[in-house]
């Protein structure tokens, strides 16, 4: 995400501290920023405390000696402007899992110190710790959200046409269910884009070449008569479900009404 959030640039001369922050004091940040805070709030604290204590070091004092103080001018301090911004983008990218990336993006800009330009220094990666980011990424596109919808009403029209508590609707559910859970359930690091494919079924692409499909499998209609094997095929005929199947010379009671919504199940397509 990029900062729509900038650095104060005051004159050179009115600077009390102004340099980079150190490998050993960006790799501080770095751990503050995917640290443990509960909140937004606690996350700007922690690492405006952070840069604050670097950059004050070298006078012997701390954060805590400056941060109540009214006459503290964060604008006599300044680090480079990619270490500036990619400490805010990182803590925004963080705060964006509180819903809070804006508010957090401001109060940060105003309690950091300032900035300067010194194309010298290179943006330092302040990546989540072992890799394991915050958010998993998970993109729908706009036709896979219809077909997504069109997959919820198929469940509510299986519960209207059969009730919640049949096998139909009940089978249904259940699969949806535990392909939505699968479909969140991204191993750390990984984005997965849904497609649509076909009126009832979805494509899943991802970064790490595990693609697969969830598919709607319909049940074929078959005569619910004990010792029966007779399926339904096209024009109300029926044949026998494998070619040695027994078909009982009766009327067929099918397990669903040919102009039914069709009952099946979601499976995983490799
Ligand atoms: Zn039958």
């Amino acid at each position: 995400m990029k900062p729509w959030f900038t650095a104060t640039t005051p004159p050179s001369n009115v600077y009390t501290v102004r340099r980079p922050l150190s490998d050993t004091e960006l790799q501080n940040v770095r751990e503050r920023i995917h640290g443990d805070a509960s909140g937004p709030h606690e996350l700007v604290e922690a690492v405006v405390t952070a840069v604050f204590d670097a950059l004050l070091s070298g006078h012997g004092r701390t954060y805590r000696d400056h941060r109540d103080d009214p006459l503290f001018d964060r604008n006599r301090y300044a680090i480079p402007i990619s270490q500036w911004t990619a400490i805010v983008t990182t803590i925004v990218d963080r705060a964006y899992t509180w819903g809070a990336a804006t508010s957090t993006g401001m109060n940060l800009a105003a309690l950091l110190p300032a900035g300067y330009d010194d194309p010298a220094v290179p943006t330092p990666l302040l990546n989540p710790i072992e890799d394991q980011p915050h958010l998993v990424r998970l993109d729908i596109s706009r036709d896979a959200a219809a077909t997504v919808a069109a997959c919820q009403q198929h469940l509510v029209e299986l519960a209207d046409a059969y009730g919640t508590e049949s096998d139909h609707y009940r089978n249904a559910a259940a699969s949806w269910s535990l392909q939505l859970t699968h479909l969140i359930s991204v191993p750390p690091g990984a984005h997965r884009v849904l497609h649509p494919d076909g009126p009832l079924s979805l494509y899943v692409s991802t970064n790490d070449a595990s693609h697969y499909g969830v598919a709607f499998e319909p049940i074929a209609r078959h005569c619910i008569v004990a010792g029966c094997h007779a399926v339904a095929v096209a024009d109300g005929q029926w044949q026998p479900s494998r070619p040695d199947a027994t078909v009982l010379d009766h009327e067929h009671q099918p397990s669903y009404p040919a102009d039914g919504p069709q009952p099946g199940r979601w499976t995983t397509r490799p």
